[in-house]
């Protein structure tokens, strides 16, 4: 098989953005961690390291914690005006704009991802983002309840204290944007553990974010691994919130620490293993783009990648080699450079892991169609893969797989393939592509999934809420849905006269 981007990684392009940023994010103040030390975070293209960056640990979520507390209950941000907060926001917004390039720059640097995405798609929707949830901050209100005695009753919706978030490496600006536009629209503060892989756009945009006049101690940034400073976090006693989005497995682990600590409210956005439905009725062309689209966006690494590919009989054959065909014209290649598709896989952790799918994928006698093997010799590029003959007990139809490996399921009626679709742990989305409106309303009914995706998919405007059923999370993230995540409710009880 021949791919189309031949071009091995030679000289990779290096952008001319400069890191200023490495240290911890503490009260408005970068700092070193108490420990003194630092972890490198590499470039995917290469394995080199682009920046040591200052690791934090218990003592710094400590520190931070303190921080956004003393922020939190002495002000100014939750008594000040919700107009003026929505302002800093808004100017906030206003400053990223105006750095979007280095921003970008960045972000494909630190993760490998396709720039152009980077700086057309992904920056303008974390603008977008903040735009959304700055007018929010001045609408959020509680109710008057009328009351069977003779009392005024109303409901105060105040912000939860000090909110702990956690995140990972695939969208380290959109989950940022996701996480924190909410939670200061409610006038909380905030302690943000960026993932040990990407840490470096969190600290430029914080920096931003101080510039636009958001008061210090506010959004605290402490980079660091998981089981330190992430586990510190989640088990901190003072910290009022948890909001976590990575694996399972991980989320399992936020959801017992925050139990066993205070008893803090967990939201989790986690992992999942997506239907994609292509019907009979469907256009076969059409169906092949948004179905490569909806698994290899992102190198495959998304928490909602359309993983499951359910295609029916009747047009099965027609669409794998069309979707073969689709994966080897996939241009794979220095995600700086213009016409590239697919960049590396985040880390080789996860370039290993993507890789034993692959054997397994082939062990288990899933026939493979295209791909399977690394790109070029340099960094974690993978080849596009294609499996066709997926049964539903392949591991490769269980588990996610987080890479770029397409799994081609076939199927022959809409009550079959509702239940295999649902025949998972995890429910966080579905796609399915009809133009039958009886089928997408039974399908869209029938799935068990928090989003499901009709004749498109990764569709993702602010407004949207974003979550999943089962083992892919508890909450909803975005939209008007998040804001709850971040308040109290108060009722406030008088008698109308006083007796
Ligand atoms: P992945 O396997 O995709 O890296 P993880 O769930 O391990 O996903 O990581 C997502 C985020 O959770 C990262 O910021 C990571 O550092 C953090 N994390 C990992 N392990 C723990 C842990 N035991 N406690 C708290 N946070 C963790």
């Amino acid at each position: 098989q021949k791919f189309s981007t031949a071009a091995v990684l030679e000289e990779p392009i290096t952008p001319p953005v400069q890191i200023n940023y490495t240290k911890l994010l503490i009260n408005g103040q970068f700092v070193d961690s108490a420990s003194g030390k630092t972890f490198p975070t590499l470039d995917p293209r290469t394995g080199e390291v682009i920046a040591h960056v200052a690791e934090g640990d218990k003592e710094d979520i400590n520190r931070a914690v303190s921080a956004a507390r003393k922020a939190f209950d002495e002000g100014p941000w939750p008594k000040m005006s919700a107009y003026e907060r929505s302002r800093i926001m808004l100017r906030f917004a206003d400053l990223v704009e105006k750095n979007i390039k280095e921003l970008a720059q960045l972000e494909t640097w630190d993760n490998g991802k396709p720039y152009q995405q980077a700086l057309t798609a992904e920056l303008p929707m974390f603008v977008r983002l903040f735009h959304y949830y700055a007018g929010w901050a001045d609408k959020i209100h509680g109710m008057t309840v009328p009351a069977d005695g003779p009392h005024h009753v109303q409901t105060l919706h105040e912000p939860i204290g000090v909110a702990g978030q956690i995140i990972p490496w695939n969208f380290p600006l959109l989950m940022f944007a996701w996480k924190v536009g909410p939670a200061l629209a409610c006038g909380n503060t905030i302690v943000l553990k960026s993932a040990e892989q990407t840490p470096l756009t969190a600290l430029y945009v914080a920096k931003l974010f101080h510039e636009a006049g958001l008061p210090e101690g506010v959004l605290n940034i402490v980079s660091g691994y998981g089981p330190t400073a992430g586990a510190a976090l989640a088990s901190h006693m003072d910290v009022d919130k948890i909001a976590f989005t990575g694996s399972t497995e991980t989320g399992k682990i936020i959801l017992e620490l925050a139990a066993k600590s205070n008893l803090k409210p967990v939201t989790l956005e986690l992992g999942g293993k997506s239907p994609f439905i292509i019907c009979e009725d469907a256009d076969i062309d059409r169906a092949v783009e948004l179905a490569h689209f909806a698994l290899f966006f992102n190198q495959g690494q998304c928490c909602c990648a359309g993983s499951r590919t359910f295609v029916h009989e009747k047009i099965h054959d027609e669409f794998i080699a069309k979707a073969k065909a689709r994966a080897l014209k996939r241009t794979v290649g220095d995600p700086f450079k213009k016409e590239i598709e697919q960049g590396p896989q985040i880390d080789s952790e996860q370039f290993q892991k993507v890789l034993g799918y692959i054997k397994s994928g082939i062990d288990s006698n899933a026939t493979l169609e295209c791909g399977g093997e690394r790109f070029g010799s340099k960094g974690y590029f993978i080849q596009p893969t294609v499996f066709s003959n997926v049964k539903d007990n392949m591991l490769i139809a269980q588990d996610e797989i987080f890479g770029p490996v397409q799994s081609i399921l076939k199927f022959k009626d809409i009550d079959e393939v509702i239940r295999r679709a649902n025949a998972t742990r995890y429910g966080l989305a579905a796609g399915v592509f009809t133009s039958n409106i009886d089928t997408a309303n039974t399908m869209s009914r029938g799935l068990r999934a928090g989003t499901v995706w009709v004749n498109c998919f990764d569709v993702f405007d602010a407004g949207i809420p974003f979550g999943g059923y089962k083992m892919s999370g508890i909450g909803r993230e975005k939209g008007a849905y998040s804001l709850n995540n971040y308040l109290q409710v108060k009722a406030v009880v008088s008698p109308l006269k006083n007796p």
